[in-house]
C-alpha cells in the first residue's frame, strides 16, 4: 500500500510517499517559493508537476488541513461538496485553508479517480468537552458565529499518543498523558484515556504557549488598547501578534538554539518567560488529569533541548513522572489515518 501525504502552504507543496508496510518514505519533496516574485514555480499546480511520482502507482492520498471546524471530525474522503464545505470554512483559518485547498484542488485535477482524504489538525482535539471549548463570552458568540476554541496540531498529538503507548506498553484508550508540541508553533495537549481534554490553541492558533513568533496568552484587552489607544490598525496588530511576538518579539530572535547562544539578559528573560508558560500550562494540565502517566516532548525544542525540557519539568517531578522524548512525525500519521479510512470503509462496502 502505497500512501502519499500533500502539505500545501501559501507558498509550498510538501509531498511524501510512504510505503505503509514499512512505514518508509519512498519518494519526498517539498517545492518552495510558489508564486513569488521572480521564482519560476508560478502555482500549486506547477509545483505538482515537478513531483517525480507516477501517481498511478498511489493508492490514496491524504491531505493535510490545518482547520475542520465544527464539521469535519475525521479523515474525510474529498468529493465536490466537501470542497465547497472546505471553502466555507476558510474565513476560521484564512493563512492556512485556502493554501491547503489549493493542494486538493489541483491533486484532484492530476488525479481524479484517486480517493484522496482530508485529514484535520482539529480533528484530535474535537472531542473535548464543552467546559474546555467554551470561552466565557456571550454564548450567541458560539451559537452564531462558532467563536469557541478548536485546538490545533492534532495530528502531532495523536502522533505522540500512539507511540507514548507503545513506549510504555499500555492501550491508548487507557493512558492519561500530557503531550507538549514545542517547535516554531507549539501547543500543551492533557489527554484523558486516549482522548483529548483540553488544548493550549484555541480559536486560532495564537492562543496559549510563547511561540518563535506568536505572542500566545495575552488580556485580549492589550488588543483593544493597541487599536484605539495606540492607533494601530488591525492588520498592524494581527502581524505584531502572529509574527513579531513570542520570543523573537521578546530578544529578537525566534531560534531557540540562537537565543541560548546569545548569553544576554533578554534572552535568558525570553527562554524564562516561555519555559513558565510551559510549565504553568503543565500544572494546569496535572490538576485537570489527577493521574498522569508521562510527559511527551516532541517538536524541535522539546526533541533536541535537555536544558529546556529541564526547565519545564524540574528534576523533582521527573522523578514522579516518566518523561518520554518522541520525534514527532504528522505525514506519517496522516498516512496512517487514511489508511484506517481506507480498511473502514472497506469493510462498511462489505457490510
Ligand atoms: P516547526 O514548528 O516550524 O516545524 P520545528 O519543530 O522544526 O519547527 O522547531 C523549530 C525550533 O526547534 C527552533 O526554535 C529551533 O531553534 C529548535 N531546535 C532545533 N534543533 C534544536 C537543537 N538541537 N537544540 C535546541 N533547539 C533546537
Amino acid at each position: 500500500m502505497r500512501v502519499a501525504v500533500i502539505n500545501s502552504g501559501s507558498s509550498s507543496l510538501k509531498f511524501k510517499l510512504f510505503n505503509m508496510q514499512t512505514n518508509e518514505v519512498i519518494y519526498s519533496k517539498v517545492v518552495e517559493k510558489i508564486g513569488e516574485k521572480n521564482s519560476p514555480i508560478k502555482s500549486h499546480s506547477q509545483a505538482l508537476e515537478l513531483i517525480e511520482v507516477d501517481f498511478t502507482s498511489i493508492d490514496i492520498i491524504g491531505h493535510r488541513v490545518v482547520h475542520g471546524g465544527e464539521e469535519f471530525t475525521k479523515p474525510t474522503l474529498v468529493n465536490e461538496e466537501v470542497i465547497e464545505k472546505l471553502e466555507d470554512l476558510a474565513h476560521l483559518a484564512p493563512l492556512h485553508n485556502p493554501a491547503n485547498l489549493e493542494g486538493i484542488v489541483v491533486a484532484k485535477k492530476k488525479a481524479p479517480s484517486l480517493a484522496q482524504v482530508a485529514v484535520f489538525d482539529t480533528a484530535f482535539h474535537s472531542e473535548m468537552p464543552q467546559e474546555a471549548y467554551l470561552y466565557a463570552l456571550d454564548f450567541d458568540l458560539y451559537e452564531k458565529h462558532k467563536i469557541r476554541k478548536y485546538g490545533f496540531h492534532g495530528t502531532s498529538h495523536s502522533y505522540l499518543l500512539k507511540e507514548a503507548a507503545k513506549e510504555l506498553n499500555k492501550n491508548e484508550s487507557e493512558l492519561n498523558i500530557i503531550t507538549l508540541h514545542l517547535g516554531n508553533g507549539a501547543s500543551a495537549c492533557a489527554i484523558e484515556n486516549g482522548k483529548s481534554i483540553d488544548t493550549s490553541m484555541g480559536f486560532t492558533p495564537l492562543e496559549g504557549l510563547v511561540m518563535g513568533t506568536r505572542s500566545g496568552d495575552i488580556d485580549p484587552a492589550i488588543v483593544l488598547y493597541m487599536q484605539r489607544d495606540l492607533g494601530m490598525s488591525r492588520d498592524k496588530v494581527d502581524e505584531i501578534l502572529n509574527k513579531k511576538s513570542g520570543l523573537l518579539g521578546l530578544c529578537g530572535s525566534s531560534d531557540i538554539r540562537n537565543i541560548l547562544e546569545q548569553e544576554d539578559e533578554r534572552s535568558r528573560l525570553a527562554i524564562n518567560i516561555m519555559t513558565r508558560r510551559v510549565k504553568k500550562y503543565v500544572g494546569a494540565y496535572m490538576a485537570l488529569l489527577g493521574r498522569v502517566d508521562a510527559i511527551v516532548f516532541s517538536g524541535g525544542i522539546g526533541e533536541n533541548s535537555a536544558y529546556i525540557r529541564e526547565k519545564i519539568v524540574d528534576k523533582t517531578l521527573a522523578k514522579e513522572i516518566p518523561i518520554l522524548v518522541i520525534k514527532t512525525n504528522e505525514e506519517l500519521e496522516i498516512a496512517r489515518q487514511c489508511l484506517t479510512f481506507k480498511d473502514s470503509e472497506s469493510k462498511n462496502s462489505f457490510s
